[in-house]
């Protein structure tokens, strides 16, 4: 017979009223906060409460009434203490799991596994009913089955809070993960005391300490239920703050930021470069017709390509640029760091560009084209405002010049930008149409009067514009990188010409070439040279390269070792435009040159100015001192002639001579000298 003292009530009563009162009470946090969790861990505790009076009530009809084993009475008591108890691992274990996961535990699992907990708690009880008087065996093994599968549980269950217990910056993990352990111990401690009570055949004097641990851990495991539900409704009210704050400062359908944040970002911006001093652009981008969609397709569809546009112009900006969506179809983007205005016609034409490539939606091939105004600070506003109203103002004038481009604020930059622009696309495709033409200016020997070779010089021939010169167009090939074609072709062309001029009047006529920055900075430069010699068969010395002082300067160490490289394929190289590009002395003499092209600034002063006229003797003297040869570019007048070959200019380049000409006219010029000189 099982003792059934004060000691044992006291410890019963402490149980019932503990595990009610957190039931209640968690009862309570379950109405307010309506957790999942709580509702296991509530139920679990009104299990608890059961299993604590059904056992106390069995104990009391069996000791103080003398009831048998099998009245109804006990085995009703006996049934529900089994079906409560092990009801009670279930939810213990399907609150934690459900903390660990952040989610509810599936409600046809949790069913099927709080049956298969029944159905198993009332064959352990049928299986070890107590029919004689009392089977110690037969209730140990009732008591120790459950309490040994409840320790288990709750072990997995506390190892599980503990590796999750990083992920939130609260106790309440670590309070529960704790208190589970314990009770663990504790079940296992149980599942072990009733071993060795049938063993030993007498229940163990620490069983009532038991009780009251059993006690004090429900009230720990208690406070860490209440602590993680308080964490995460913290956690909870710190993400609908964030997505509260994401709702208000961006748009729902594109996700990318709206008017207020795009106007914060701008002030923030304009505030920057007050300090920094840099340019920002503000562009104003419409989609052109998105109406026409939504009529005649729908507003689904006309969403969906409201979207994808969105995508592809965040995609044509960097990080800290930011793309907003202002309204309808229309988006602004701000860019706080520009350095040129160029720069924002660039990405204006980039979106253009990327906007137009066809978009699939609904199955359907659609096009879409922007109209972009853009206003740059400071030139076009000096604050948020004004900058918007009149990127605003520009993409009108985007949209009556015939939608599908862009418009600067400014007017006058307009024309420039688009000039170029519009240049730019044209050459792209000069090449390939044979609009590019070399003319070739006569290089004449001082002394003799005779030509020794000729200079190419490249021109364009426009369809509408006309024959353009250089000036109009190199520039815009260098940054746009399509010189390294260009000059390609310039080098073939002009090669391919001196070997025919070759077989008609000799090998010594030189062909002077003109080589770019960019070109210069080619990679494979030398071997293009080489191949190009080789495939026209022309000996290397009667081709002088020329290069800018300016370019040769930009990298001097660089430009020694290409024009080493370039001395080493026998080509000879001449600096061009001598006099203009602030090269020192140091490098003159380092670098492999054959020849200084005096720039024609001076020598059109030699007359009238005597400053000039003492630089282009001084010159003269240096290179030959160097042992350079001097060519003098825009020689005009017989009286320049006669200075520079007092000043021994060894060569002359000029329109006194002869203008640069075109291939046909050049030839016959060269055919008449030759005839002349036999
Ligand atoms: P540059 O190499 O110094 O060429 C001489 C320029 O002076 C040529 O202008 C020529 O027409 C001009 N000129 C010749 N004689 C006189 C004269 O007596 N008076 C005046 N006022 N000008 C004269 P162009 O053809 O317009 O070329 C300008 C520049 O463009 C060239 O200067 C050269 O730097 C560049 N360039 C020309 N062709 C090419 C080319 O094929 N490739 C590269 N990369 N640059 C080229
Ligand atoms: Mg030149
Ligand atoms: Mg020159």
């Amino acid at each position: 017979m099982p003792a059934f003292d004060f000691m044992t009530v006291v410890t019963f009563a402490a149980q019932i009223i503990s595990a009610s009162v957190v039931a209640l009470l968690l009862f309570g946090f379950q109405r307010q906060y309506r957790k999942s969790y709580l509702k296991h861990w509530t139920a679990g505790w009104t299990a608890l409460a059961v299993y604590h009076l059904a056992s106390f009530a069995g104990l009391v009809l069996s000791s103080q009434y003398g009831a048998s084993a099998v009245d109804p009475r006990r085995i009703t008591a006996a049934v529900l203490a089994a079906v409560a108890g092990y009801a009670q691992i279930g939810w213990f274990l399907f609150a934690p799991y459900e903390l660990v996961r952040r989610r509810p535990i599936r409600m046809i699992a949790a069913r099927r596994i709080l049956a298969g907990l029944v159905v198993f708690s009332l064959i352990t009880t049928v299986l070890f009913l107590d029919r004689s008087s009392f089977s110690i065996t037969r209730n140990v093994a009732r008591v120790g089955v459950h309490a040994f599968l409840g320790g288990i549980g709750f072990l997995i269950a506390s190892i599980a809070l503990w590796r999750a217990r990083k992920r939130s910056t609260g106790i309440g993990f670590t309070v529960l993960s704790t208190a589970y352990f314990f009770y663990a111990l504790e079940q296992l401690q149980y599942a072990f005391l009733t071993v060795s009570w049938a063993v030993a055949g007498e229940i163990p004097r620490y069983l009532n300490a038991l009780g009251y641990a059993d006690f004090l851990l429900q009230s720990v495991l208690a406070v860490g239920v209440i602590a993680c539900l308080l964490e995460d409704e913290r956690e909870a009210a710190e993400l609908a703050g964030a997505e509260i704050e994401h709702l208000a400062y961006h748009d729902a359908l594109t996700g990318l930021p709206n008017r207020p944040l795009f106007i914060d970002r701008l002030i923030v911006s304009i505030a920057q470069s007050q300090r920094s001093g840099h340019k920002i652009a503000v562009m104003f981008v419409d989609l052109d017709r998105l109406k026409d969609v939504n009529d005649s397709l729908g507003h689904s569809v006309g969403d969906q390509l409201i979207k994808i546009a969105a995508e592809r112009v965040r995609r044509c900006v960097r990080e800290g640029d930011t793309v907003a969506r202002f309204g309808g179809d229309e988006f602004t983007l701000l860019v706080p760091k520009i350095d040129s205005i160029e720069d924002a016609a660039k990405i204006a034409n980039k979106i253009l560009e990327t906007v137009k490539i066809p978009m699939i939606v609904n199955d359907r091939e659609l096009v879409a084209t922007a109209s972009i105004g853009v206003s740059i600070y400071p030139n076009d506003g000096l604050d948020a405002e004004t900058l918007v109203r009149n990127a605003d103002t520009a993409m009108y004038r985007a949209k009556d010049s015939g939608r599908d481009n862009y418009h600067l604020y400014a007017p006058a930059m307009n024309a420039r930008a688009l000039e170029r622009l519009a240049l730019e696309n044209m050459l792209r495709k000069a090449i390939s149409n044979d609009e590019l033409v070399l003319h070739y200016q006569p290089l004449i020997d001082t002394n003799s009067r005779s030509m020794i070779g000729t200079e190419a010089l490249v021109r364009w021939n426009h369809p509408e514009l006309g024959l353009l010169s250089p000036a109009h167009f190199i520039s815009v090939a260098e940054i746009s990188g399509l010189i390294i074609p260009i000059g390609d072709w310039i080098i073939d062309t002009a090669m391919r010409q001196l070997k025919a001029w070759h077989r008609r009047v000799g090998p010594e006529l030189r062909m002077s070439i003109n080589l770019s920055a960019r070109q210069f900075q080619q990679q494979d430069l030398v071997e293009q040279i080489r191949a190009a010699l080789n495939r026209h068969g022309l000996p290397a010395p009667s081709i002088e390269l020329e290069i800018t002082e300016s370019n040769a300067m930009q990298n001097a160490e660089n430009t020694i070792r290409t024009l080493r490289e370039l001395k080493n394929l026998g080509v000879r190289i001449a600096m061009d435009d001598f006099g203009t590009g602030y090269s020192s002395l140091n490098y003159l003499k380092r670098f492999p040159i054959d020849t200084l092209k005096l720039d024609q600034s001076f020598v059109q002063g030699v007359l009238t100015d005597s400053s000039d006229a003492a630089i282009v003797s001084a010159v003269i003297s240096m290179a030959h001192s160097l042992d350079l040869e001097v060519v003098a570019e825009g020689v005009e007048t017989e009286e320049q002639l006669a200075f520079l070959h007092k000043q021994r200019c060894d060569r002359i380049q000029g329109f006194y001579f002869s203008a640069p000409l075109a291939s046909e006219d050049m030839e016959r010029f060269l055919v008449a000298r030759n005839a002349a000189a036999m």
